[in-house]
């Protein structure tokens, strides 16, 4: 037919060509905006710093149907034509001596089987949800294209669903077989959405459900039915008669046209039989859409072409999600419809995605089959970011508590500590962490925390763990940290107290000698005797406090083995003051005083800084000198889109802050901390300029 084959040019043709470039294009451009966007949100900090799980691009395939008997048109030519096993060509309804070719991930012919499309893009996938990640199959394009047929089929050609359930049992009762790590556990949910309104095939009197989105971003439908299955009899068993609740309608191009699209939920449980008893969740979408329709061709009136407008309207919105992902658009208009808030998690999600399109020869079906393809064209650019869904069985907690009490000692010991130091916890461990149980128990108290805050936590540290960090669990090092610094800042402050006493004694010995002998004073020994007059005076800002800190201290500090942190240090230096004479000016000049922060204090600084870029949520980060919410939203984000910086000044290179910025950034935050390390709190000693 002449509509077929002929010029090479065509909007599928164009996009092969440039498809490559276009696609590393527009990933850039989204994970630009996603980092900004999700920024906001900054859930993730889910697992800390760690790197945004790796894209897995939504898959498509088109599977074009045979003729059927019954089909107006069943004797033309077909319109449509495949190449190979993964493109097609189609006549350009625009310029007959053209055709338009598509490429997709796999192209399937009107003499593909059953197996072939299970095969070749459903059955890669299952492995996904054992690994606690998601999965969808979706079946996509315009009524009487065979979408139904590709999802169930019938007795003698079963289609995806009891395929996959059938591997998908197999699967779980192999992987979970006694003496394997993991238990596991398989439900199913059945339900469609007809109207806008989400109906429980397994439970039809529950009306219409609403679906909502936890912490971590998944979705979930809370009120809706999940029956256990261990094996396809059970399957079969709930989700045959759930199947005649779905809504059917005769229209002119199908006699049971599916009239909602009805989303079975396969979720696969699995918990670990050993510490540190993890638990994972895969959750599989399949997906029969209702089809788009044309009403002019399905003769729709009524109760049907009401079907049709909320059936097109949320293909409409489907649509309108894929092109704002795929142009990185800030907003994606999940919510505008019940469908698209659903597959939330499968596009543009966390899930592994197949679209499978489906489309018809008959050349009544031309334009539905021009529209389906463009969709799939644009949906196969739509970049998921599937990760594993893991978390702590929280009730194993408790047993676990057990142990750790057991180490800790009797339960006088615990009463003889105090209810404080049970709160603190140990920074020593009792005895080396042996065991993954043991490593563990070290979160008992942790217990009663946010859920999701200590899944995050376990997260790093096993991540940690992983990556064979020695040491300290890191769930205790902060607990650890603090109470190395809050010893350290009780020593100072002794320290000062004693020199303190000491000065007054040397004033005193003074004042005692200025009676004695007036004469003398000129005589006496600078060194000790200047330095102590003048301490208190405030020379070249008079609005700010002088530091007072004896010359002793510092000259002890220096002295000291143990210190390994010098932060002050006497510098002369001139200064322009006003209104005082030339010796006077020398004089005062004399007594300046400066913060000097020693370098390994600097490196120190600039060590936890990076530690608190690299690990802070955007809340910790604001805790930070400088940092307000915008710049610590950017830091989350420019960390999960580039990974971990690997120096401070990485906050200039990503354009976070200007270097003048980023010096009185270091700055604020190297002397906050000093001051913290030597219980220099501002207020109470004045602070230096
Ligand atoms: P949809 O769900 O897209 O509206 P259906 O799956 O109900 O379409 O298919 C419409 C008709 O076409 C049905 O009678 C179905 O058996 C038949 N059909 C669809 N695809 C195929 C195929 N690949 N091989 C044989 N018959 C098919
Ligand atoms: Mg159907």
């Amino acid at each position: 037919m002449a509509m077929i084959g002929g010029s090479k040019r065509g909007v599928g043709h164009r996009e092969i060509r440039i498809g490559e470039a276009v696609l590393r294009r527009q990933l850039r451009r989204r994970e630009m905006a996603a980092a900004t966007v999700g920024a906001g949100r900054c859930r993730l900090s889910k697992v800390g710093a760690v790197r945004r799980p790796p894209p897995a691009r939504v898959r498509v395939a088109v599977r074009l149907r045979p003729f059927v008997d019954g089909t107006s048109g069943a004797n033309d030519t077909p319109c449509v034509r495949g190449l190979d096993s993964y493109s097609l060509e189609i006549a350009n309804w625009r310029n007959h001596q053209e055709t338009l070719k598509y490429q997709f991930d796999a192209f399937y012919g009107e003499r593909s089987s059953q197996q072939d499309i299970y095969a070749g893009s459903v059955q890669p996938i299952l492995r996904h949800l054992l690994e606690g990640q998601n999965a969808s199959v979706l079946a996509y394009g315009p009524t009487g294209a065979g979408k139904t047929h590709t999802m169930l089929g019938s007795p003698e050609q079963p289609g995806v669903i009891p395929r996959a359930l059938m591997d998908l049992l197999q699967l779980t009762r192999e992987e979970g077989a006694e003496g394997r790590p993991w238990a596991l556990s398989v439900t199913m949910s059945y339900l469609e959405i007809y109207q806008e309104k989400v109906l429980d095939l397994l439970n039809p009197a529950s009306g219409d459900l609403v679906i909502r989105e936890d912490c971590r971003g998944n979705i979930l439908i809370p009120g809706l039915t999940q029956k256990p299955i261990t094996s396809f009899a059970d399957f079969e068993q709930h989700f045959l008669p759930a199947s005649r609740n779905r809504t059917v309608g005769p229209t002119r191009l199908n006699q049971r046209s599916s009239r909602s699209h009805a989303v079975l939920l396969v979720k696969v449980d699995q918990r670990e039989r050993l510490a540190p008893f993890r638990q994972r969740e895969g959750k599989l979408y399949l997906i029969d859409l209702a089809g788009s329709e044309d009403n002019r061709r399905t003769g729709n009136k009524g109760l049907r072409l009401k079907e049709s407008g909320a059936i097109n309207s949320s293909l409409f919105v489907l649509g309108k999600v894929v092109d704002a992902l795929n142009q990185g658009l800030p907003r994606v208009p999940y919510r505008d419809s019940k469908l698209t808030r659903l597959l939330q998690d499968s596009l543009g999600g966390s899930a592994h995605s197949i679209l499978i399109a489906n489309i018809a020869p008959e050349r009544c079906f031309y334009l539905d089959t021009v529209s389906a393809l463009n969709f799939a064209a644009r949906s196969k650019e739509v970049i998921n970011r599937p990760f594993t869904n893991e978390s702590l069985q929280l009730h194993v907690l408790a047993p676990v508590k057990l142990s750790q009490k057991e180490l800790v000692g009797p339960p006088e010991a615990k009463k003889a500590r105090g209810p404080e130091e049970e709160e603190i916890g140990n920074p020593e461990p009792l005895e080396p962490p042996a065991s993954a149980s043991q490593k563990f128990s070290s979160l008992q108290k942790l217990s009663s925390m946010d859920p999701a805050m200590l899944e995050r936590l376990l997260s790093l540290d096993r991540l940690l763990g992983s990556r064979g960090t020695q040491g300290t669990p890191l769930l205790s090092t902060p607990k650890r940290e603090r109470m190395v610094l809050m010893k350290t800042v009780e020593e100072k402050d002794l320290e000062i107290e004693r020199l303190k006493l000491k000065q007054k004694e040397l004033e005193a010995k003074v004042r005692a000698q200025e009676t004695v002998d007036p004469k003398e004073k000129e005589n006496c020994s600078p060194t000790m005797l200047r330095p102590l007059a003048r301490r208190t005076v405030t020379v070249a800002k008079p609005l700010k406090k002088a530091v007072v800190i004896p010359l002793q201290l510092i000259q002890e500090q220096a002295e000291s083995p143990n210190a390994n942190i010098h932060i002050l240090k006497k510098k002369s230096r001139k200064r322009k003051l006003e209104g005082l004479d030339a010796t006077e000016s020398k004089d005062k000049a004399e007594d300046c005083w400066e913060l000097q922060i020693s370098p390994e204090l600097l490196a120190h600084g600039r060590q936890k800084i990076l530690d608190m870029l690299n690990e802070g949520s955007a809340r910790d980060l604001r805790s930070l000198q400088r940092i307000g919410q915008k710049k610590a939203q950017l830091i989350v984000g420019c960390r999960e889109l580039h990974g971990p910086f690997s120096q401070v000044e990485d906050l200039e290179r990503v354009k976070v802050m200007s270097g003048k910025q980023l010096e009185s950034f270091l700055k604020a935050n190297i002397l906050g901390l000093a001051a913290n390390i030597l219980g220099l709190a501002a207020g109470q000693y004045g602070s230096p300029s």
